[in-house]
């Protein structure tokens, strides 16, 4: 399936659009984002995961609001987590809880990095809303 034939209303192009007018809005966006697989190695089976970590450095930088949303039943390894997000400069503002949204389960984010969600097209969609809201500074 060739990227034209993809003629959802939501396609990576109108998420674009639909972000930048979320941050001309509100001022920052929420970003909501996994832990293994995403930003760790947890396999041990090497690859770069610096892009996101690095990307989601900036978007902290830019005071945007980050969440990460992680299964991790142990304090103690949710703590190293944390400690782990930390080391990189992604000190989480919330864990497995949304900001926004109250009395509902569904995890809020105006964009998400996880590994099972599309990580390339995330990253690339967001990618270009950072270098968006850096041209408005400018
Ligand atoms: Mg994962």
């Amino acid at each position: 399936m060739s990227n034209e034939s993809f003629n959802h209303p939501f396609c990576d192009y109108n998420c674009i659009r639909r972000l930048e007018k979320e941050l001309d809005t509100h001022g920052g966006l929420v970003i909501g984002f996994d832990f293994d697989n995403t930003i760790f190695d947890v396999h041990n089976r090497g690859g770069n995961y610096k892009d996101i970590i690095d990307t989601l450095k900036e978007c902290k930088d830019l005071g945007w609001t980050l969440c990460l949303y992680t299964s991790e039943p142990d304090e103690d390894w949710l703590k190293w987590k944390i400690d782990y997000c930390k080391h990189f400069g992604i000190e989480p503002d919330y864990i497995n809880e949304s900001p926004l949204l109250k009395g509902t389960k569904k995890p809020f984010f105006s964009i998400l990095l996880d590994d099972r969600a599309g990580l390339q097209s995330a990253y690339l969609i967001l990618q270009n809303i950072i270098n968006y809201a850096r041209s408005k500074s400018n």
